[in-house]
């Protein structure tokens, strides 16, 4: 080691880097400071998101001189599970404590065909959906790309780090707490890791954003990123959206849409998901659902109905199985694609929109979202007896 890399190794020890922060391209930026070449990216990538191998030490390509100065600038460094719960059918939950004393959920869950992991952007989230949960506590930071990465990290250390076709992992879908085109750098570099066949190698069919209809960053969306698209339109007309989801004063149902049909112009394999939340007696008519196939008709889209999740103090209900069913018909007479969405893991509060996670120095702003966080708290507590 020469005096200009002792150097470094001294000043960058009170601050270890983590590694979890950096997508292929970041880690060879980093190992070029280090002097050395860009494989060693590709080697350290493989081990972290391939093998699950976060110990310098057992890195057994990795130079024994470069082991020990990695283990003296950087570190592999995750959130801590505070909470592992499985529901009756099989999903998974996971609560997780960040650095600051913040927590976030992900959920798995296991399907015949697949199994999909849903992962946070944000703990709590800026839109104030009304029917959400996780709105009820507010905004308080965007995650880093560690703390995105390593949900699915995490999640895959307890499945199994298998990359064959029957892999435990087969989806990701950013549809946990948070908005994430509100944290657009760090979701895109997560989900670029997720793509990248050198690390979880998941194709861009199977790894989606979902989104309230941020269109400015939809747009900057489809300049950098393949990933497939879910957009929570919810409402087919602009005042009951206004309500429903609030960011849509700001961007209208017909932006939204016309932001749409940009995502997936020229690629005519692909389609977008639509997210409607079943409400009863609020968007679940059949003028509604006649409407919404007619919103749709020049769109690539398939229609996903979510009955709606209750939660505490939720002042919305679910809609009786055959109003949906007839929301579906409806929909599928007029030449739409729609499929009903099962509600998972809502033994476990996993279902969507029930993810409330727990956050740390709440302003008074989030101070209506308390009885959602004293209730994860009692089901942590209830989880960890
Ligand atoms: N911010 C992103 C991700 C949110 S969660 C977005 O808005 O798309 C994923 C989906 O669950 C969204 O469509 C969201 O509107 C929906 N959702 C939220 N709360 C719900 C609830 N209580 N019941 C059913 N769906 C809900």
């Amino acid at each position: 080691m020469n005096a200009h890399s002792d150097m470094r190794v001294e000043a960058d020890v009170a601050v270890k880097v983590n590694l979890l922060d950096f997508d292929r391209p970041a880690l060879e930026a980093f190992f070029a400071t280090m002097g050395e070449k860009a494989f060693r990216a590709t080697q350290l990538v493989k081990w972290i998101h391939q093998s699950g191998v976060v110990d310098f030490d057992a890195m057994s390509n990795l130079s024994k001189k470069l082991r020990v100065e990695l283990a003296a600038t950087a570190e592999i460094a995750f959130p801590e599970i505070v909470m592992d719960r499985e529901s009756a059918d099989g999903t998974r939950k996971w609560l997780l404590r960040l650095n600051d004393g913040n927590c976030i959920e992900t959920v798995f869950i296991p399907e015949k065909e697949r199994g999909t992991l849903c992962v946070s952007s944000q703990v709590g989230c800026a839109l104030d959906c009304t029917f959400c949960a996780t709105a009820r506590q507010g905004f308080n930071r965007n995650l880093s790309i560690a703390e995105i990465i390593a949900q699915l990290w995490i999640a895959r250390s307890a499945l199994g780090w298998d990359m064959g076709d029957d892999r435990a992992i087969s989806n990701v879908v950013l549809m946990g707490m948070g908005e994430p085109l509100l944290n657009f750098k760090n979701v895109v570099a997560a989900m670029n890791l997720m793509m990248d066949d050198l690390a979880y190698g998941l194709s861009k069919r199977r790894v989606t954003l979902s989104t309230a209809g941020v269109v400015p960053a939809l747009d900057r969306l489809r300049e950098v990123s393949e990933v497939s698209l879910a957009v929570s339109l919810h409402a087919t007309n602009d005042a009951l959206r206004d309500k429903l989801v609030p960011i849509n004063k700001k961007y209208p149902i017909a932006e939204l849409l016309a932001a749409c049909r940009r995502y997936i112009d020229g690629q005519t394999s692909r389609s977008i998901t639509i997210e409607y939340a079943m409400l009863a007696g609020v968007n679940d008519s059949v003028q509604e659902a006649r409407a919404l196939a007619k919103l749709l008709r020049d769109i690539p889209a398939k229609v996903n109905l979510i009955p709606f999740n209750p939660f505490p103090g939720s002042c919305f209900e679910r809609p009786d199985d055959e109003v949906t069913e007839r929301f579906r018909q409806t929909l599928i007479q007029a030449g739409a694609l729609a499929f009903t969405r099962r509600p998972r893991g809502d033994d476990i509060e996993a279902a969507c929109g029930q993810l409330a996670g727990r956050v740390q120095d709440r302003s008074r702003r989030h101070e209506r979202g308390r009885f959602e966080i004293v209730a994860a708290q009692q089901s942590q507590q209830a989880g960890s007896q």
